[in-house]
């Protein structure tokens, strides 16, 4: 198997190289060459999700230097557990499917850590330097990830005053290798920092610089996996309609993901894409044109996106993007479904998950009932206790794996939003390991 840049132009590469570049030469994102098909009758519900995962994603390996290692890779990275829970009671057709039992808390988790099991493999003797922009949990799954590794150190870069005290907190707290960086400006600004690094040349050979953005085919092949596996499950329980899917959606990794099974012939029905009010992808789906639009700021800060990144990827499907819709829900939609959901189940949503329940909500009765839905669970609510605890009105308790993080100690750079401030941060990271 070999992978292809959305963009052409440039040769194919094996899944090492594309893993190791991140992006495509030329600004494209990589892609497999042919879209691998399953027979689904090999494939079953009940397995554990390890062994799943590396059956599943053989394909992408044919012929790489890491597909003897597959096996290892997904028993490393798929360590805990992806309830179907039913969140509103058994009667009801919506799935929760709880991503966020994770080191970290969120979905980012899987990503992360089955890319840096693969760096493992490839880094060879020096290590390599994942470099990485952050407003949310990706940052704090790939220093979780990267933590104590020897083939690669993780540099994040985080806007001053732009995250969360938790999201701070779990941006910060890890080991030696890890450094997280205060930028003083926004997202735009660590953004393009990493962008100019990557574009030169220098920099980026001297530091082995790689990509951990949903950018790097690595971070979205897990999620194949375990959207994949979820959908045999699901379609088990039921056996009529194959189940509906309902991804919360920024950058569009997620939603990619789902639809690369559903192409390989997971059993995956109709496909809801839920925003928050950031409304490219609602326009998209209205119109047909895709016009990206400045982010706005909104409760669910992982999706504030105006022009994601993978929407790219989801094009080059073709077909592959039928049965697609797009639902959008503002601020106040999301408050009012984490409360409401609260008092009449006892549920709780983050506010990400709350967009898919909400999207659930608005399905037409008989879409509802004819099928069961999997909304994806993104993260644990804890993560986001300043905005749920007033609405359910109660104190949230955190996972372990959150309570431990908030009991580590932090450490943190700051730098001005300029190539040569993180040019010496890198340096001096360098000198220090
Ligand atoms: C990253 C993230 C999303 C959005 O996922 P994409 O792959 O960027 O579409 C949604 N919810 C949470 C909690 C996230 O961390």
């Amino acid at each position: 198997m070999m992978f292809v840049s959305t963009r052409g132009g440039t040769p194919p590469v094996t899944l090492s190289q594309a893993l190791r570049l991140g992006a495509a030469p030329g600004g494209g994102l990589f892609m497999p060459s042919e879209i691998p098909r399953h027979e689904s009758t090999r494939f079953a519900a009940g397995r554990p999700l390890a062994q799943f995962a590396a059956d599943w994603l053989r394909p992408f390996f044919d012929g790489d230097p890491l597909a003897a290692d597959l096996d290892a890779i997904c028993a490393e990275a798929f360590t805990f557990p992806v309830p179907l829970v039913a969140a509103l009671g058994g009667d009801s057709s919506l799935r929760a499917l709880e991503l966020f039992h994770g080191p970290t808390g969120a979905f980012k988790d899987f990503g992360a850590r089955f890319l840096l099991a693969c760096f493992d493999r490839l880094a060879g003797d020096e290590p390599l330097t994942v470099l990485a922009a952050t407003s949310g949990d990706t940052g704090g799954a790939v220093g979780c990830a990267a933590e104590g590794r020897r083939s690669a150190r993780a540099v994040i870069l985080y806007p001053k005053d732009r995250v969360s005290p938790f999201q701070e907190r779990q941006l910060t707290c890890w080991g030696d290798n890890v450094a997280a960086v205060e930028v003083d400006g926004d997202f735009d600004a660590c953004q393009a920092m990493v962008k100019a690094a990557f574009a030169d040349p220098r920099l980026s050979a001297s530091h082995r610089l790689t990509s951990a953005n949903s950018i790097n085919l690595g971070r979205l092949l897990p999620q194949v996996a375990y959207c994949a596996h979820a959908a045999f499950e699901a379609a088990a329980l039921n056996t009529g309609n194959r189940p509906g899917f309902i991804i919360p959606s920024g950058n569009l990794g997620h939603g990619f993901a789902l639809l690369l099974a559903r192409a390989m012939g997971a059993p995956v029905g109709p496909v809801v894409l839920a925003t928050n009010a950031n409304r490219t992808l609602l326009d998209w789906c209205q119109t047909g044109r895709y016009q990206p639009r400045p982010s706005v700021a909104t409760l669910a800060n992982a999706m504030d996106v105006g022009n994601p990144s993978n929407f790219e990827r989801v094009a080059a499907l073709g077909d592959g993007a039928a049965e697609v819709a797009v639902e959008l829900a503002h601020d106040e939609a999301i408050r009012h479904r984490i409360a409401a959901d609260y008092r009449d189940s006892g549920y709780v949503w983050c506010p990400h998950s709350a967009i898919a329940a909400e999207a659930w909500r608005r399905l037409a009765g008989p879409a509802r009932d004819e099928r069961l839905w999997v909304a994806a669970a993104t993260a644990h609510p804890f993560k986001f206790a300043e905005i749920v605890e007033p609405l359910i009105g109660r104190a949230l308790e955190p996972s372990s794996a959150l309570a431990a993080i908030a009991g580590r100690p932090t450490a943190r750079q700051r730098i001005a939003p300029h190539l040569a401030d993180l040019a010496a941060l890198l340096e001096q990271q360098r000198v220090a390991a």
